[in-house]
């Protein structure tokens, strides 16, 4: 029986499955048509005492028994029975979050499988630094500069790609040698459960990769953060939620990686591809209905084109086909939840009140069934409002964005960069000179030119600003995920 099918959904510690008597249960409802996915075990302080002394166990005892060679090989491992078991994960990541098979299919399962190998490869690849220096006797000495595993690792992680964010962070933990206990969002429970027998498959030591599930604020996440014995966080999240966490580890002074928001601008110039410019805008406005980190909201158009790009993407919203989530044909899933299109349309309400032009959507849909209860929501696209409206200002995590007209480069990128985020920015102009200066004044962790969403995973990854502390990604996670330790020797 698919440990998915156990009523409510366990927690994963120790390499077994467990589900400790008395617990507090929450339901996960499937966002595309209301129908209940799962009771969960709610996780509380005593269950993260057993996750970290579990991974406490594990640091201390087999896993830092196994060299990098091995430990590359076992996350290989990992990585080749997630893709053996591609279609349990799609489904799984499809039931949680609503999303289309075509953007899961093609982005959340195989980038959560890719992550565990680049890792992998990226580890085998390192070697530790040597300095010789003269000493005042006329000798010598050398510095032998050495990487160690932080320790426990607390992997907090969001709804909108759950398995693809999780594994960005689990896959460097773990090559490292660090272990990790993970926190997966109440939203998205589904395949950090499924992982667990992934780990016991691979071979991967029990307590290595430990799952509780839960709540943030007087719950799993809280519980987790706060222990005395985890030795860093990682959290991909909103920026809210980061302050909250930074508040939480501030006693202990423990080490923090956030990912959190983005309000990102896209500016479209007047010698782009209009065509490319379009197709690209369209993604990144519209992809996984807007809850990706990295979606554009604010479209800046140059004047002479405005019209007939506003009118270009207002066609590319009305044809994206909103329906079942398991059919090649669906463009458009539903939001996370009932709570999260609540919030989604108190923006739309509020951008109709503050004068917007609707140029198209606004509202929720009226849905054949079985889709009624599902939690689906129109694109929708703005103009016409003031730059410090909130619909302009805040992250509404939608299939939405406001377009304004600009006239010239120092005035988009005093609107471009007038945002308390610097998470993303997308640039579309065949000019490179153009690009690249507008690029470089910029103040966001990536910025893309003529496209949007290519990532090379030995990047860097992160933000600015309230959009995150620290880079992710390649040899960067190597900053966050190790701890440097220098040791002298006189010769
Ligand atoms: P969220 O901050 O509400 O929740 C994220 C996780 O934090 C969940 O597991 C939640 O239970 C937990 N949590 C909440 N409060 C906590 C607390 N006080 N202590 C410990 N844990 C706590 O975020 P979300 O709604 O799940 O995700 C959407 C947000 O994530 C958006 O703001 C989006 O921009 C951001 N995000 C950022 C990136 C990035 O790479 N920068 C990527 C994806 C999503």
């Amino acid at each position: 029986m698919s440990i998915l099918k156990q009523n409510p959904l366990p927690f994963f510690i120790n390499g077994q499955y467990i589900s400790p008597i008395g617990r507090q249960t929450f339901e996960n409802i499937n966002p595309a048509n209301g129908s209940l996915n799962f009771n969960i075990l709610e996780g509380n302080a005593d269950d993260i005492d057993h996750a970290v002394s579990s991974a406490r166990s594990a640091l201390t005892g087999p896993w830092s028994n196994i060299d990098i060679d091995k430990r590359a090989s076992l996350l290989h491992k990992v990585a080749d029975l997630i893709d053996n078991r591609r279609d349990e994960f799609l489904r799984a990541e499809i039931l949680d979050t609503g999303k289309p098979i075509k953007l899961a299919g093609h982005i959340d399962i195989p980038r959560g499988a890719a992550n565990f190998r680049i890792f992998a490869d990226i580890i085998k690849s390192q070697s530790d630094e040597t300095f010789r220096m003269p000493t005042p006797d006329g000798g010598e000495a050398i510095n032998l500069t050495v990487r160690k595993p932080k320790g426990i690792i607390a992997v907090i992680c969001p709804w909108n790609l759950p398995l693809l964010l999780m594994t960005w962070k689990v896959a460097p933990a773990l090559a490292c040698g660090n272990t990790v206990v993970v926190k997966p969002s109440e939203e998205t429970p589904a395949t950090a459960t499924l992982l667990g027998e992934i780990m016991n498959d691979a071979g991967i030591p029990p307590g290595v990769y430990n799952v509780v599930h839960g709540f943030g604020p007087d719950s799993a996440g809280e519980h987790l953060t706060r222990h005395p014995d985890v030795d860093a966080v990682t959290f991909t999240g909103e920026t809210i939620t980061g302050a909250s966490i930074m508040r939480s580890v501030a006693d202990d002074i423990k080490d923090v990686s956030f990912e959190l928001g983005g309000k990102n601008p896209a500016i479209i110039f007047a010698d782009a591809d209009f065509e490319q410019a379009i197709e690209g805008t369209s993604r990144s406005v519209f992809a996984n209905c807007g809850q990706v980190c990295l979606s554009t909201e604010r479209v800046y158009v140059e004047r002479p084109i405005f019209d007939r790009f506003t009118e270009e993407l207002r066609k590319c919203a009305s044809n994206l086909v909103r329906g079942d989530p398991f059919t090649q044909e669906t463009s458009l899933g539903p939001l996370i939840s009932h709570t999260h299109r609540n919030k989604v349309l108190s923006y739309y309400r509020r951008a109709t009140e503050l004068g917007a032009n609707v140029i198209v959507g606004g509202g929720a849909p009226d849905m054949p069934e079985p889709w009624g209860k599902g939690c689906w929501i129109e694109p929708t696209l703005w103009t016409g409002l003031e730059e410090s409206s909130p619909i302009v200002k805040d992250e509404i995590f939608g299939p939405c964005c406001h377009l304004s007209p600009f006239d010239d480069i120092d005035e988009v990128i005093g609107l471009a960069n007038d945002t308390e985020y610097g998470l993303a920015a997308t640039l579309w102009t065949q000019d490179v000179k153009k690009a690249n200066q507008v690029a470089a004044r910029i103040e966001s962790g990536i910025t893309w030119v003529n496209c949007w969403f290519l990532r090379d995973l030995r990047t860097p990854f992160g933000g600015t600003k309230k959009s995150g502390i620290g880079r992710e990604g390649g040899e960067y996670s190597l900053e966050f995920y190790t701890e440097l330790q220098n040791i002298c020797l006189k010769v």
